[in-house]
Formats: structure tokens, C-alpha cells, sequence
């Protein structure tokens, strides 16, 4: 395990030029969509799309990795979340998605990645239950990850921000909070 650090940003999943990996909330099909699909293939371009059209689709809690496109990242891993009380068990599905998507930013040797709170828009996931699940997934993945050394959570509005702050403080250790 490297050193990692763990932080929470008030931002745009889009504009976060400084990680190798931002993290789509995919639809199924991988189509650009509203929201944080929208924003990243607004961002990336068409290529992105077109990309994306031989991996779909995918399963809640999968995750898949393409090219950043036009985006500052050179990656971008797609999750589908579980809509929340349709996709059941939601909590396993929705932690499935950052497991999966640490594991593969790992494994393709990627050293920083942002996170938006995935199904916390149109599949209504409640975001207290989501930060919850967000967080106490990264701290059982630290572990297994050898290349990644900072993770990023980006939330688009204050109190998302809040809510995902004291989940950090209260589901991570003092040594992998960073500010
Ligand atoms: P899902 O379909 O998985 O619910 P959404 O894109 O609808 O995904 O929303 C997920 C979360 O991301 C919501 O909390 C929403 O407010 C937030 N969000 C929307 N646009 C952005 C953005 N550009 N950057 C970061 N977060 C965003």
C-alpha cells in the first residue's frame, strides 16, 4: 500500500485536470446523457461516444476504462450505479462501483482519480447512505491498491460537499484525510 490520501473537492467531476482518472456515472448504454455523463462527454467529445459504444452495456456495479479523449485525464472509468430501489441490494451494487473502478484504475498502473457521487442524482440513492457506502469502500480498498496515491471525491453542491466531508472524518483514519 502506498501512502494514500483521501480528499473531497466542491467541483466539477469535468474539471479536475491535476488526476490520471475522473469517474463517469454511466448509464447503462454509456450514452452521454444528463448530469455527470453529460458533463464528461461534453468535455471529452465525440470520440469518447464513440469509444464507449463497443463496451456497452454494462451491469450495475460494473466498471470499464476509455481514453480520456479531450479531457485533461487520459482516462475515464465508466460505473454504472444501482437506481436506488429498483437495483437491489443497492448498498453492494453501489460500493461494487468504487471497488471495481479502484481496482482497475490500479491495475492500469494510475496514480490519482476522482470520484463524483455516483448515484446520488437521477437514480436517487439518499447521499448520507451513498457517502457512507463511498467511504467505507475506499477504506477496505486501500490495501489492495499499489499505484494510486490520491482519491478524489467531487461534489457538485455545498451540502453534498458537507455531507461527504464528515463521512471522510468519521470513516477514515487521520493518516489518509487530506484537507
Ligand atoms: P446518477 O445517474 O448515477 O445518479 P447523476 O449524474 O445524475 O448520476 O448524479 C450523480 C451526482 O453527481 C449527483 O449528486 C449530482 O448532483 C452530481 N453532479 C451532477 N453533475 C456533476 C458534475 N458536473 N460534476 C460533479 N458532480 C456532478
Amino acid at each position: 500500500m502506498t501512502d494514500i490520501v483521501v480528499e473531497c473537492r466542491l467541483g466539477n467531476i469535468a474539471d479536475q485536470p491535476d488526476v490520471d482518472v475522473i469517474v463517469n456515472a454511466a448509464n447503462a448504454r454509456l450514452l452521454p446523457g444528463s448530469g455527470v455523463a453529460g458533463a464528461i462527454h461534453a468535455a471529452a467529445g465525440e470520440g469518447l461516444a464513440e469509444e464507449c459504444r463497443a463496451l456497452a452495456p454494462i451491469r450495475p456495479g460494473q466498471a470499464v476504462i476509455t481514453a480520456g479523449h479531450r479531457l485533461p485525464n487520459a482516462h475515464v472509468i465508466h460505473c454504472l450505479g444501482p437506481v436506488y430501489g429498483v437495483d437491489e441490494p443497492s448498498r453492494p451494487l453501489l460500493a461494487d462501483c468504487y471497488r471495481n473502478a479502484l481496482r482497475l484504475a490500479d491495475r492500469h498502473g494510475l496514480a490519482s482519480i476522482a470520484f463524483p457521487a455516483i448515484s446520488t442524482g437521477v437514480f436517487g440513492y439518499p447521499i448520507r447512505e451513498a457517502a457512507e457506502v463511498a467511504v467505507a469502500t475506499i477504506a477496505d480498498s486501500l490495501s489492495l491498491l499499489q499505484h494510486i496515491f490520491k482519491i478524489r471525491l467531487v461534489l457538485f453542491s455545498p451540502e453534498d460537499y458537507d455531507v461527504f466531508r464528515k463521512a471522510i472524518a468519521t470513516g477514515l483514519p487521520p493518516a489518509v484525510r487530506g484537507s
